[in-house]
């Protein structure tokens, strides 16, 4: 029988984990499949690790968890998950059940068949979310799908079920800033996207502000494309070429007409003011690009593990 491991990520989830893990095996014991679950706890502070022990204490064979040392991100979590998997067929979910377990047979039914080499969930609603906040992730991804050859599809979660095939090319990708919507898309294979309605948390409270998303999404951009760099190139480029136009009108208004002089030291102050905002503002893109080039240099870990069971 073919072994399916389901990764989950939990940040502060201690309510969450006992409804999620009777809701999963209700439908996987259904399924034609041996099952494995690999929790991974992300430095919670709150008694998810207890919870997650008691499950492992009652299914000890079936129910594994990754305890970090403190807490590192959904993203290294992921990552933490897929390394300890040793099944044929990979799912990642959320613990909340915004990933409905209902679709775990339906994912199981494409992939099994060896045409898909992944089983992606499209949402293709957002009710119970913001309107601006909503608003932005549209935005989000027009950005992303225009200035990147990685494209992202809009609406796609992280819950997506993967032949062992694709998740060794996912792990083979070991860069430090790791955004994986982008990086399940980069690494290729066949993808069948399944569109759901969006479901809202069973318990707990989302962690993602709109700064925390907003700067998700500066990460996401910075992390497959290099477009930012060419706008900085682009903005230098257009004010250098406006200003010799401005100079050359400069030059001719005084040969025409000599008794012309110069006027409007407010204006040169809002010009001055402006490159030099543009100036920092390109920097700042540069800075940004360098920060990753460092951070991957230090090649420190993705995640630090206290506890593994
Ligand atoms: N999560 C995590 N580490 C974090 C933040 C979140 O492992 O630092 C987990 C969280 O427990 C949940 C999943 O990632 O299982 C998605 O988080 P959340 O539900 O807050 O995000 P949303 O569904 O709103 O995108
Ligand atoms: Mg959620």
């Amino acid at each position: 029988m073919p072994k399916l491991s389901i990764v989950v990520p939990c940040y502060n989830e201690q309510e969450s984990i006992p409804l999620f893990y009777p809701a999963v095996e209700k439908v996987v014991n259904k399924m034609p499949v041996e099952v494995e679950y690999w929790f991974v706890n992300d430095g919670s502070a709150d008694k998810t690790l207890d919870e997650l022990r008691k499950l492992h204490q009652q299914n000890p064979d079936k129910v594994h968890y990754v305890s970090f040392s403190r807490n590192f991100g959904k993203e290294a979590g992921l990552y933490a998950g897929l390394e300890a998997t040793t099944g044929d067929y990979v799912v990642v979910m959320d613990v909340d059940l915004q990933d409905p377990p209902e679709y775990l047979p339906i994912m199981y039914k494409y992939i099994s068949t060896g045409e898909y080499d992944c089983v992606g969930m499209r949402r293709t609603d957002r009710t119970g979310e913001a309107k601006f906040k909503s608003f932005l992730s549209d935005k989000f991804y027009d950005v992303i799908n225009k200035v990147s050859d990685t494209k992202i599809v809009n609406g796609a979660r992280d819950y997506r079920m993967m032949t062992r095939q694709m998740v060794n090319a996912v792990l083979s990708l070991k860069e430090y800033n790791r955004f994986s919507k982008g990086i399940f898309n980069w690494v290729g294979f066949k993808t069948k996207y399944l569109p759901y309605k969006n479901v809202r948390r069973i318990a707990g409270t989302t962690d993602w502000s709109t700064w925390k998303l907003f700067k998700y999404a500066v990460d996401g951009i910075t992390d497959f494309s290099e477009a930012p760099l060419s706008i900085a190139t682009w903005i230098g480029g257009m004010s250098a070429f406006l200003s010799i136009l401005g100079l050359i009108f400069v030059i001719v208004r005084r040969i025409i007409e000599p008794s012309s002089s110069a006027f409007g030291w407010a204006s040169m102050v809002c010009i001055m003011l402006l490159l030099g905002g543009l100036q920092l503002m390109c920097i700042g893109i540069v800075g940004k690009y360098i920060g990753k080039i460092y951070m991957q240099t230090k090649q420190r870990p993705i995640y630090i593990v206290k506890e593994k069971k």
